[in-house]
């Protein structure tokens, strides 16, 4: 066997982090706020929802390929709901899919809408699962690096930067907002610009919205609802972050019928369908009052308070998230020896034998590993106590 097993598109990827870093909290014992899932789960009512469709046989064989008629009305009254004031809405016939959970929304967008050779921009640090599922569809990733402002302790989008990347081979932008890892929630002139290229260069656009209820100040704006993208944009989100139902993978796309189309068709060739009865439940779940979303909203921007002082006192330099459930930090103030000389790679490594926590370095969200390389993500969609405690604990470092 002369030619290695995995081929040369997915070679360079190895194990995710998440599984790794996962794995490493359970080996040493340490308090995980590497991999993003909630330490409580969601709703009881929406538990009771897919407990009563299991028991009462809805969607324990294959649902319709689209998603259950049910689910795929409440994604389009979600949109509404919350988006209609902005000009956004959805047949929910026609103009919805639902899909296993982000992730498979995510790949069945690349492989659907890309030709091998063609380029996509993608915001640099990036999910990880971008960088895969572009590589899988024969395409070529372009990073656009998100600059930390150690002024402002946030990150900003180089427009300039963004618009010289564009080529005659750019077939799409992948767009992440609120942005994991860095807590990033893009801004009106920014998504604007961003619309503003996109109808000029007549670029299709993919945006990943998982966060979209995790917004601690400012404000979430879709990207399809600006000015000439309600036609060229593909809008993913989930039930996961939402509703702390990680683990149930039911996500949806939101687009016009022929971008719909198109990535159904890679779609059902991947899992074809998924969570039947879960589907049923995440229905419920989308037609909670206000007062859900908001509470969840306010519950995460307490966490993101007691890590962001824990971490601040710990000696490292917070950027401080605008969303999502993520705390960047610059490990470099700690100084050379006790920063493992900036490396986040050295330090996540070592911060379990250090401290009895576990975190993420950013540079495996990067193509430029220099760029990420001092740069070091916590998770804080964990209990309160967990939290006062893994601040506790890293005050040793
Ligand atoms: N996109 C981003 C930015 C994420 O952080 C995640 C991880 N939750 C996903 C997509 C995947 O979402 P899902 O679990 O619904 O597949
Ligand atoms: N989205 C989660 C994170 O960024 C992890 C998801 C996964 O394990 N693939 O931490």
């Amino acid at each position: 066997m002369d030619r290695p097993l995995l081929n040369r598109r997915l070679a360079e990827f190895g194990t995710t982090i998440f599984a790794e870093m996962s794995a490493l909290a359970v080996r040493t014992g340490s308090i995980n706020l590497g991999q993003g899932f909630p330490d409580a789960d969601g709703p009881e009512e929406v538990r009771e929802a897919a407990v009563r469709a299991l028991r009462d046989g809805r969607g324990n064989q294959y649902p319709p390929g689209p998603g259950v008629p049910e689910l795929r009305t409440a994604v389009a009254t979600h949109q509404e709901r919350f988006y209609g004031h902005r000009g956004l809405s959805y047949d929910p016939d026609t103009e919805v899919l639902i899909t296993a959970g982000a992730t498979e929304a995510l790949a069945a967008s690349l492989l659907a809408l890309l030709e091998p050779g063609d380029e996509v921009i993608a915001l640099e640090p990036y999910y990880d699962s971008y960088a895969a599922c572009i590589a899988m569809a024969g395409a070529r990733r372009i990073p656009v690096t998100l600059r930390p402002d150690a002024a402002t302790g946030s990150y900003g989008l180089d427009l300039d930067e963004l618009r010289d990347a564009v080529t005659d081979d750019t077939r799409l932008i992948l767009l992440n907002t609120p942005h994991n890892p860095t807590g990033t929630v893009l801004t009106r002139d920014e998504l604007a610009a961003i619309a503003e290229l996109a109808v000029e260069r007549n670029l299709l656009v993919i945006t990943d919205e998982v966060y979209e209820h995790l917004v601690f100040e400012g404000e979430h704006l879709p990207l399809a609802s600006f000015p000439g993208m309600r036609d060229r944009t593909v809008t993913i989100s989930s039930a996961g972050k939402t509703f702390s139902f990680t683990g149930w993978k039911v996500g949806w796309v939101t687009a016009t019928p022929d971008l719909i189309g198109a990535v159904r068709s890679a779609k059902q060739f991947l899992t074809y369908v998924s969570a039947g009865p879960l589907q049923y439940a995440v229905a419920e779940a989308l037609a909670l009052p206000d007062t859900y979303y908001t509470a969840l909203r306010d519950d995460l921007r307490a966490k993101r308070d007691i890590l962001a002082a824990g971490l601040t006192g710990a000696g490292l330099q917070v950027f401080r998230p605008s969303g999502t459930y993520f705390i960047t930090t610059d490990i470099r103030p700690l100084g050379a020896a006790r920063s493992h000389e900036g490396d986040g790679f050295a330090f996540c490594r070592a911060l379990p034998e250090r401290a009895g926590v576990v975190a993420i370095p950013n540079a495996v969200f990067y193509d430029h590993k220099d760029r990420g390389a001092p740069y070091v993500r916590f998770a804080f969609c964990k209990q309160e106590e967990v939290l006062r405690e893994a601040a506790a604990r890293l005050q040793k470092l």
